[in-house]
C-alpha cells in the first residue's frame, strides 16, 4: 500500500514539474486509486501484484474514507469563503477581497452582526481620526486592524518622550517625527490592505472642510477648543461624530448624530469652560492605560455604527470611571436651544 501511496506521490510531483493541471493530476490520482481497489478485490489471495497492493482491501477502503472526508472538507471551505466574497452588502460598490484579506478578517467575517457584508461595509468606510494622541493611538490601530480601507489623520504634533507613557501607537525611534507621519508607518505595518491620509495640521475652520470626504468622524483630540469646533463643523457637515474625552482616570463617550435626532455635544455640555479652569493631561495627569479603554471603545462604536451591528452610543453617554472599575451609561436628548444643532440651525 504504501508503494502505490509512493508512486501517486511521485507521479503528482512529475505532473507538477511538467505543469499539469491540478485537476488533471486529481482525476489520475482517483483512477489509479480505484484501479488499485479493483485490483485488490478481483485478485485472488497471494497472487504477487495483490501483495504488492498491499493485501487487504479494508485498508483500501479505510484510506478512501479519509481521503473523502478530507477533500469534502477542503471543498466546504472554499465554497464558505466564496460565499463570503460574493455576500455584499447594496451599498458596496468598490473592492473586492484577496484571499489573504479573507484570512486576515476571517474572525469578523464568522460574527453573525458583521458578517460579509459588514467586513465589505468596513472596507468601503472612510473614518477621520482627529488627534493621533492618547485616545487616537488604539483607536487608529483597532480601526486598521478591523480592516476600515480610509483611514484619515489629522495632527499637528510631533512625537514627544513624554506622550509615550500612553500613545502607544508612536515607538521610542519615533520621537521627533510628525505624528501623523509615526501613525501612519504603524497603521501599514499592521494592515497594508487600507489607505491612509495623513494631514499634519491643526482642525480649524479652514482645515474642516477635509470632514466632507469623510462617513464618521473620530475626536480624541486633547482641548475644548478643538472639541467644541468638531463638533459644531461635523453637525453642519451632516457627518456623524464619536467624541470621547479623559482625564486623570475618568472617561466619557458619546456618539453625536444631530442630523438624525441624537443630540450633539454642546446639548450635552453647553458651557465651555474658562480657559485655564479644566486642566489638560498634561497639567493633571493620566492613567496610562485609561485612553487605551476609551479609545478602544471609540473603534467599538465605529465598527458597530458602520456594520449596524449592534445599538451603539446614539443618545447615550457613556462615563467610566477607572479609579473604582465603575461604568454608567446616561441617556441624552436634543435641547431645543443649542446654538449648533438647535431650533433654527
Ligand atoms: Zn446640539
Amino acid at each position: 500500500m504504501i508503494g502505490v501511496l509512493l508512486f501517486m506521490a511521485g507521479l503528482w510531483a512529475l505532473g507538477a514539474a511538467f505543469g499539469t493541471p491540478r485537476r488533471s493530476r486529481f482525476l489520475a490520482m482517483a483512477v489509479l486509486w480505484g484501479l488499485a481497489g479493483v485490483a485488490l478485490a478481483a485478485l485472488s489471495a497471494g497472487q504477487p501484484l495483490r501483495r504488492i497492493l498491499g493485501d487487504d482491501v479494508r485498508v483500501w477502503a479505510a484510506l478512501t474514507v479519509l481521503a473523502a472526508l478530507g477533500l469534502g472538507y477542503a471543498w466546504l471551505l472554499t465554497r464558505l469563503k466564496a460565499r463570503a466574497v460574493t455576500d455584499q452588502p447594496k451599498t458596496a460598490t468598490t473592492g473586492t477581497f484577496a484571499p489573504a484579506e479573507l484570512d486576515r478578517y476571517a474572525r469578523h467575517i464568522l460574527l453573525r452582526e458583521i458578517g460579509g457584508p459588514g467586513q465589505k461595509a468596513l472596507k468601503n468606510a472612510r473614518v477621520l481620526v482627529i488627534g493621533a494622541g492618547g485616545l487616537g493611538s488604539p483607536a487608529l490601530l483597532y480601526l486598521a486592524a478591523a480592516g476600515v480601507g480610509c483611514i484619515g489623520i489629522m495632527d499637528a504634533d510631533v512625537v514627544d518622550a513624554s506622550n509615550l507613557q500612553r500613545q502607544i501607537i508612536h515607538k521610542d525611534k519615533g520621537i521627533g517625527l510628525a505624528k501623523v507621519q509615526s501613525a501612519r508607518d504603524a497603521i501599514l505595518a499592521l494592515n497594508p490592505y487600507v489607505t491612509v491620509r495623513p494631514y499634519q495640521r491643526r482642525f480649524d475652520a479652514d482645515t474642516a472642510t477635509v470632514l466632507q470626504d469623510y462617513d464618521l468622524v473620530l475626536d480624541g483630540s486633547d482641548n475644548f477648543d478643538t472639541r467644541y469646533l468638531v463638533n459644531k463643523m461635523a453637525a453642519q457637515a451632516g457627518v456623524p461624530l464619536i467624541s470621547a474625552a479623559i482625564t486623570q482616570w475618568e472617561g466619557q463617550i458619546s456618539l453625536y448624530d444631530p442630523a438624525h435626532g441624537t443630540p450633539c455635544y454642546e446639548c450635552i455640555f453647553p458651557d465651555r469652560p474658562a480657559p485655564g479652569l479644566v486642566p489638560t493631561c498634561a497639567e493633571a495627569g493620566v492613567a496610562a492605560p485609561l485612553p487605551g479603554v476609551i479609545g478602544a471603545m471609540m473603534a467599538m462604536e465605529a465598527v458597530k455604527h458602520i456594520t449596524q451591528a449592534g445599538l451603539t452610543l446614539r443618545g447615550r453617554l457613556l462615563i467610566h470611571d477607572a479609579l473604582y472599575a465603575e461604568t454608567r451609561v446616561i441617556e441624552i436628548t436634543q435641547r431645543s436651544d443649542c446654538p449648533v444643532c438647535g431650533v433654527g440651525h
